[in-house]
């Protein structure tokens, strides 16, 4: 059975970036919810068993009749926890090292990289996910995915993932969605998106 993932910080930790009630909702009420669902879908299959990681690789293998609830609440379930990961009080600025490199030679700099995302991500129309991610021929590549839809079912590993349902921001920003992605750059954990990228490509 899955379960909900601590946060790792408090709810207001990311303020004034991303408010503290945006983040009790949306941690506490949202993704507990994809879990329950997720294990609700999967109860008294082989499925239990598996990290949800290897069961949105394994879609294909899902039978038709849960598959639609598995990539809802299995993509909500697994794209929440990255996120939660990938945000930080102490974050913002830019990567380093490897990871750094590898962007600039993608997107010809960091800040075209931001720029690229950014755009990305305020065109999601309606609810879904602007990504970082690394393809199966091993390249950085920015996609957009809509929903719950996680780049793990099309074997793309994601390293950066930004949540642009009205669910993450509307407390605060309502119909600015731009000012919520410009808040993001500041609050991004570079270090564990830094591990993700080497994990990848070791
Ligand atoms: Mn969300």
């Amino acid at each position: 059975m899955f379960t909900l993932p601590p946060l790792p910080y408090d709810f207001d930790a990311l303020e004034p970036h991303i408010d503290s009630k945006t983040m009790e909702i949306h941690h506490g009420k949202h993704h507990q919810t994809y879990v329950d669902k997720l294990n609700a879908a999967i109860k008294g299959t082989e499925f239990e068993e598996m990290e949800v990681q290897e069961l949105l690789k394994n879609i294909q293998d899902v039978s038709a009749d849960k598959k639609q609830a598995v990539i809802n609440h299995g993509g909500g379930h697994a794209n929440h926890t990255l996120f939660w990961q990938i945000l930080s009080p102490e974050g913002g600025g830019e990567p380093s090292g490897a990871l750094l490199q590898a962007i600039e030679e993608k997107f010809g700099s960091f800040d075209k990289f931001k720029e690229l995302f950014s755009t990305a991500a305020i065109g999601v129309f309606g609810s879904g996910w602007a990504w970082l991610i690394i393809t199966k021929d091993g390249e950085l590549e920015i996609i957009t995915t809509p929903n719950q839809n996680s780049p793990l079912m099309s074997q793309q590993i994601p390293l950066l993932g930004l949540d642009v349902w009205e669910h993450a921001y509307y407390l605060k920003y309502q119909n600015k969605r731009p000012d919520y992605i410009s808040a993001f750059w500041n609050i991004i954990n570079w270090a564990k998106v830094e591990e993700l990228f080497e994990e990848a490509t070791q």
